[in-house]
């Protein structure tokens, strides 16, 4: 652990500063929370969640900063803060993946190579992209006008454990950019890197009150953001269930607008007439199955192969190689490709989901390898003839796990994507231009990734269909919109 890493958690931990609030870390005034390694089951310390009378506080000084001061007006300024907090994020990248690996089980080399670059890009894209924002101009007998971009004011913004800092900086990013101010809360799994970033965010001149940070729990923060007649947008990734209360809590208080992006049960599709590489393959759909210990929303959890015996023989073959060559261990050590799983209660439900599938006749493909007994760990884990009807037929994994799945036809995979209620993402691997084009027109998902597992870049907007999300986009120049209104300014002819 480096000094500054270390540093960074005791500041947190020893000064209990679960909340960043008008510029200044400090303590909770709730009950504590204890931040549970899943490396090995064990607290890392504890941390006094917000009060309810804090989240007031917290959203009366992020009204304040919005409604006075430059930060609404001036995109300028706002585009200049924002590539100094880049700055900032980017010098601190171990620091933060270090946060991330320590509470959240993140392998350490895979945060500072993909998860905070991707905060730091999505910064500088949107602080760019504010330079390029025009509003329209129009004229008529009655008068002339202009349509412009405002921002909405207070967004509250409620995160997932599995990419902290990552899933901060695509919501966190274009909201600011937008010009209004945060009242963010991270999972109570994952605070850390939150409240770091808070902190280098005070320092690289957010001003005060524009991001305040609050640690608490779904049921009470979370909750109560929902149900807060003061945030005009609530932008939440994360589970099913909790996206549609907010839709509720939103209909019984002041209708802020809420931007959704749940969850998913990708496939991956592999039609043999027009690929052959399997081991390239196979390589790839470990790495978007496994990778992450598979709780990524866009996780390959459902492998579809298209094509004869033979063909399939040969491509599960490849699949399990590909797996065992995926090393579970310490995320901190090189070559490590997956951690634990988050907490006891994801290692319970994907334990009993995997034993249910094998009690009802699935089959388990590849040796899994021993993993330890202490902490929450899973293996890679490749099942053939998964009933539909259990679990794992029917839910969203979010474990290191992919079901084998033979089809017949490729429309028999583009129904077994459509027909689902999630439409978050998918990939097929085809060399052929003229099919692609077929498969694109045919699956219906936010995100088709063709010839290897993607979600796009930060310029690519990222969110699902059905059930996978609600309204907004992350990423791209949708994501804007989230957090902005439209506004007619009109000037009438005297
Ligand atoms: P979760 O819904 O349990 O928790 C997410 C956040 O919501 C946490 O901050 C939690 O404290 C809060 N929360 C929980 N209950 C709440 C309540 N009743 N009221 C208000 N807030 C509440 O989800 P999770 O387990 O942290 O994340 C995993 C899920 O997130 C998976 O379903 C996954 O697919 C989804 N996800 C989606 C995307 C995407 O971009 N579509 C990305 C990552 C994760």
């Amino acid at each position: 652990m480096s000094e500054k890493s270390e540093l960074a958690v005791t500041r947190i931990l020893e000064g209990n500063l679960g909340v960043h609030m008008n510029g200044r870390s400090l303590p909770g005034e709730g009950p504590h929370i204890d931040l549970i390694s899943p490396m090995t089951g064990t607290a890392l310390g504890s941390l006094a969640e917000a009060s309810t009378a804090q989240l007031d506080a917290a959203v009366g000084h992020a009204r304040q900063a919005f409604a006075s001061g430059p930060w609404a007006r001036d995109a300028a300024y706002r585009a200049g803060v924002l590539r100094r907090l880049a700055e900032a994020v980017e010098a601190d990248a171990e620091v933060i993946a270090h946060l991330d690996a320590v509470e959240a089980g993140k392998v350490f080399a895979g945060s500072v190579s993909e998860d905070v670059p991707d905060v730091v890009a999505n910064l500088r894209f949107f602080a760019d992209l504010l330079a390029r924002e025009e509003g329209r101009f129009l004229q008529d007998d009655s008068g002339w006008g202009w349509v412009r971009k405002v921002p909405v004011g207070v967004v509250g913004v409620v995160l997932p454990w599995n990419f902290p800092i990552a899933m901060l900086g695509w919501k966190v990013a274009p909201a600011l950019a937008a010009g209004n101010a945060l009242v963010l809360k991270p999972s109570e799994d994952s605070v850390l890197s939150a409240l770091h970033f808070a902190q280098l965010a005070t320092e690289a001149g957010v001003p005060d009150g524009i991001i305040n940070v609050l640690t608490g729990t779904g049921p009470s923060i979370g909750q109560a953001m929902g149900l807060h007649s003061g945030i005009d947008v609530l932008t939440f990734t994360g589970s099913g269930p909790t996206g549609r209360s907010f839709l509720e809590s939103s209909a019984r208080s002041n209708l802020k607008k809420v931007s959704l992006e749940l969850g998913g049960r990708a496939g991956y599709i592999v039609d043999s007439e027009y690929a052959s590489d399997y081991a390239t393959i196979a390589a790839d759909i470990a790495g978007a199955a496994f990778g992450q210990s598979g709780q990524n929303c866009t996780a390959s959890s459902r492998t579809m192969f298209i094509g004869d015996d033979t063909e399939y023989a040969h491509f599960r073959e490849a699949l399990v190689a590909a797996t065992a060559s995926i090393t579970v261990g310490d995320p901190f050590a090189d070559g490590t490709d997956m951690g634990p799983v988050i907490n006891a209660k994801a290692h319970q439900r994907i334990t009993s989901w995997i034993d249910e599938a094998i009690e009802r006749g699935a089959s388990v493909v590849n040796d899994r390898v021993e993993v330890p007994s202490q902490g929450y760990w899973v293996p890679p884990t490749i099942l053939e003839g998964v009933p539909g009807e259990s679990e794992l037929g029917r839910g969203e994994i979010f474990g290191p796990l992919t079901q084998l799945l033979r089809m017949t036809s490729r429309e028999e995979a583009v129904s077994a994507i459509n027909d689902e209620p999630y439409g978050l993402a998918s990939t097929v691997w085809c060399e052929d231009l003229a099919t692609v084009k077929w498969w694109a027109d045919q699956i219906r998902v936010g995100t088709l990734a063709i010839n290897g597992y993607s979600e796009g870049t930060v310029a690519t907007p990222f969110g699902g269909m059905r059930e996978s999300g609600f309204w907004g986009r992350d990423n791209g120049p949708e994501a804007l919109e989230t957090y902005q209104e439209s506004m007619t300014v009109w000037i009438a002819q005297s």
